[in-house]
């Protein structure tokens, strides 16, 4: 039986943040039902498979209702066999979280629940559109901790036009201090189909944006979480995101809903992202699939050095294309990558570069 991971989109919102540039449906609430059943008529098509992981991410998926996720999890289990430590996980917003929510979601087998932070500090979360502050977050993960959640994920965003060195030591701080399990570390971008991008905003230097995110690593060190990939940070390895190491190391995944993307190991496909079109023809069982591609041996290499080099294991020397050889030896003698024992590995100084090392890469 063939093992994949799973993920399932829910585009529902109850408005957009200024900087989200994702397939979401805000104002769309009455129309939760008709999707759930669209979802599980896609998931029909590719049953029979294995699971390892599951990904509920939005758009927010804690706004589905009781009913909405019994109808969800119950068509995963006789859709797929899950394996018996599979990781679940849900998306969610403090403001979508309370008591009964949280217990229910721990009840139909959701083992990890990463909440969209962002930041402590209410200014900011004003300044993105968040409908949440710090008190509520404090809340919704207390609520949470209460429910016997005992693998929760932060997300913290930095590089706010203007944010100081203070104000981010004390939102990593404030954010670190929680004690969660896991951490994901997001740079705010200006992406074209997001609102801030009208407003034509302009965002800190890279030099500067650089030095915050050094601050937030040492930060987040100290408070014992390890970094294990660029933007990723745990307390245990027990605790990094099985379901997101899972599309890094190029393994397959089943993408469902408005929007999703999957990959069976060698072909890429995507969605619709026309909610009214994914739902139509989703409800009535007919293909829903936009687009494909399918990756030649060299690209598939190429996505593992690109996403090996962001993890600390790294990737095997033997997958680097031999066009590239030269170009990524450079980068060995200027202390960007290191050869270990045939593995090759981003350094700390490589990690400020990154993005421009992948473009280069290509
Ligand atoms: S950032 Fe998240 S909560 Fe905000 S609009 Fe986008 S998907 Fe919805």
């Amino acid at each position: 039986m063939k093992t994949s991971s799973l993920y399932v989109h829910i585009p529902f919102c109850s408005r957009k943040c200024l900087f989200c540039s994702f397939v979401i449906a805000v104002g769309q609430e009455h129309r939760r039902e008709e999707y759930v059943n669209a979802l599980v008529h896609e998931m029909r098509k590719n049953k029979g498979q294995a699971l390892k992981t599951i990904y509920f991410g939005g758009g927010t998926p804690s706004m589905l209702d009781e009913d909405h996720l019994n109808v969800l999890m119950d068509a995963i289990k006789n859709n797929f066999s899950l394996q018996s430590d599979i990781e679940i996980t849900i998306e969610a917003n403090p403001e979508s979280i309370n008591l009964s929510k949280a217990r229910f979601l721990k009840a139909q087998g959701f083992n990890r629940v990463s909440l969209g932070v962002q930041s402590m500090n209410d200014r900011y979360l004003k300044f993105l559109g968040r409908n949440h502050d710090a008190r509520m977050v404090k809340e919704a993960y207390r609520i949470l901790r209460e429910s016997g959640f005992t693998n929760i994920n932060l997300d913290l965003m930095y590089a706010f036009p203007g944010e100081t060195k203070e104000e981010l030591e004390e939102d990593a701080r404030a954010i670190a201090g929680m004690a969660s399990e896991h951490l994901s570390l997001y740079t705010l971008t200006i992406e074209p189909n997001s609102r801030f991008h009208a407003t034509q905003m302009k965002l800190d230097d890279d030099e500067k944006l650089a030095g915050h995110y050094l601050l937030i690593a040492r930060i987040l060190n100290e408070y014992d979480f390890k970094q294990y990939e660029v933007s990723n940070f745990s307390r245990a390895s027990s605790f990094e995101s099985a379901h997101n190491k899972n599309y890094w190391l190029g393994a397959p995944y089943i993408g469902l809903g408005v929007g999703a993307h999957g990959f069976d190991g060698q072909r890429r496909y995507w969605n619709t992202s026309n909610l009214q079109e994914y739902m139509q023809k989703a409800g009535k069982g007919e293909q829903v699939i936009e687009g494909f591609e399918d990756l030649t041996d060299t690209q598939l290499s190429m996505e593992k050095v690109l996403f090996g080099l962001r993890m600390n294991e790294g990737v095997p020397w033997d997958l680097v294309p031999s066009a590239k050889a030269g170009l990524v030896q450079t980068w060995i003698k200027d202390g960007f990558l290191s050869l270990e024992k045939g593995n090759l590995k981003t350094t700390d100084q490589g990690r400020l570069v990154l993005d421009e090392l992948s473009s280069r890469l290509i």
